[in-house]
């Protein structure tokens, strides 16, 4: 029979990257739980229309790449492909907006787009993202990215660029988008695709990756220049305040991203060394975003990092957080007596904090001591049948070889004892 491996576009995470894996993934939560930002969990499947209504109809996300089947009820579900829906639905769903504002929250898990695989670019691919929902102040715009830009900072990552622009509003933007879309409609765009989205959100036209297009829109107006009062002095007090952070950005007047939502304050992070798929994080603002799916008025802001994009960062530039220890401590016991005593030691060694694991399998003292090497334990508790009639047990330090006799009624504290 034909062996059966994950999907395509998906893959397993496995021991000792794993490890690793975890990890990077804390380190990306760390600053934002510092600053008081609580878990949610929204379910992998939501009905079709939140996304659709929420993300936007004229999306790549929502057009080409959600996975959406009727359930076994007849009801059009689809895996999430994104966070940000989910999260600002269920809030409305608690009314959590009624709670203390800004509610801050953050998630993490895995979203689902079939895209076309390649290097960083997944089906199945995992995101930590935070939202700060219910007020609309720059400040808390600055907060937002400056805990992107410290997350990545965390982590070791020098490589990564801060790009910013402003979306507009429903007040500005409109107008520039009339005006780009006469612009476009000038110009000889290369196929009807690119034609089509003209008509649909001219925006996306600018973010066209071909060069020729590239050429071709060098010249159109950016939205920055047109900003509205209200969007411009919003966008002036974001950057200050990122300054007074030390945040370095690059303002970017073209940047769209992939996802209809976001207006006013939007950014991307992007990392040199990931090649064509270089975009490790991003988010903006979304202020129509709740009422768009049914919900209270309610502004918002948030970003989500892909983590295995920045697994790919990290091993660019060898940073990044070591594999955590898997255990500390290794007891090999040698016979049956020895064993006895090892499963009570190794229990009492976990109990009192201390990672331990055990040679099963009675393997002989050369095979229990290379088990011993490959667990990556520091010391090594061997327990042969002379060593416990004498009432002790040798330690044996596994990076410089020395080995000491220890009373067995002093082992656990002298184990244990940092
Ligand atoms: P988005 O939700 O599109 O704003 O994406 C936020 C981040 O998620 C991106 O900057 C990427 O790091 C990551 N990401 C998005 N799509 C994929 C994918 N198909 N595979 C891997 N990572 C992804």
């Amino acid at each position: 029979m034909s062996r059966l491996t994950a999907p395509k576009g998906t893959y397993d995470i496995v021991p000792p990257e794993s490890n690793r894996w975890v990890a990077v993934r804390d380190a990306l939560l760390q600053p934002a739980r510092l600053a008081g930002y609580s878990y949610v969990e929204a379910p992998v499947l939501e009905d079709t229309s939140l996304f659709e209504r929420g993300v936007g109809a004229s999306t790549d996300v929502v057009t080409k790449e959600m996975y959406t089947f009727a359930d076994r009820g007849g009801r059009s579900v689809t895996m999430r492909p994104e966070g940000t829906a989910g999260v600002v639905r269920l809030v409305a769903e608690h009314g959590l907006e009624r709670g203390p504002l800004p509610l801050k929250l953050w998630y993490a898990g895995p979203m689902f787009r079939y895209e076309r695989p390649q290097a960083g670019r997944f089906r199945q691919f995992q995101q930590v993202g935070i939202e700060a929902l219910g007020v609309d102040d720059p400040a808390l715009d600055a907060e937002v990215v400056a805990l992107g830009s410290r997350a990545f900072a965390g982590l070791g990552l020098t490589g990564v660029t801060l790009l910013l622009t402003s979306l507009g509003d429903p007040a500005c933007r409109p107008a520039y988008t009339e005006s780009l879309r006469s612009y476009l409609a000038g110009l000889p765009l290369p196929d009807e695709d690119t034609r089509r989205r003209v008509e649909l959100n001219p925006l996306r036209v600018l973010d066209d990756k071909r060069p020729d297009v590239q050429e071709m829109v060098a010249g159109a107006p950016t939205l920055v220049d047109v900003l509205c009062a209200g969007c411009k002095e919003h966008y002036d007090a974001v950057r200050g305040y990122l300054t007074d952070l030390g945040i370095a950005w690059t303002a970017a007047p073209r940047l769209v991203r992939g996802l209809d939502y976001y207006q006013r304050t939007t950014f991307e992070w992007q990392h040199a060394g990931l090649g064509a798929q270089s975009a490790v994080g991003g988010g903006g603002r979304y202020d129509g975003l709740s009422e768009s799916i049914g919900g209270p008025p309610l502004p918002g802001i948030g970003w989500a990092l892909g983590t295995e994009r920045i697994l790919l960062a990290l091993a660019a530039e060898q940073a990044g957080p070591e594999a955590p220890h898997r255990v500390e401590v290794f007891v090999v016991p040698l016979g049956t007596e020895a064993k006895r005593r090892a499963v009570g030691i190794v229990d009492a060694v976990r109990r009192a904090g201390t990672n331990a694991d055990l040679a099963y399998g009675d393997r002989g003292m050369k095979g229990a001591m290379r088990a011993a090497g490959s667990s990556g334990a520091r010391r090594a508790v061997i327990l042969g049948e002379r060593d416990l009639a004498a009432g002790v047990a040798q330690v044996k330090d596994l990076a410089t070889g020395e080995q000491q006799a220890v009373a067995l009624d002093h082992l656990i504290e002298e184990l244990t004892q940092q």
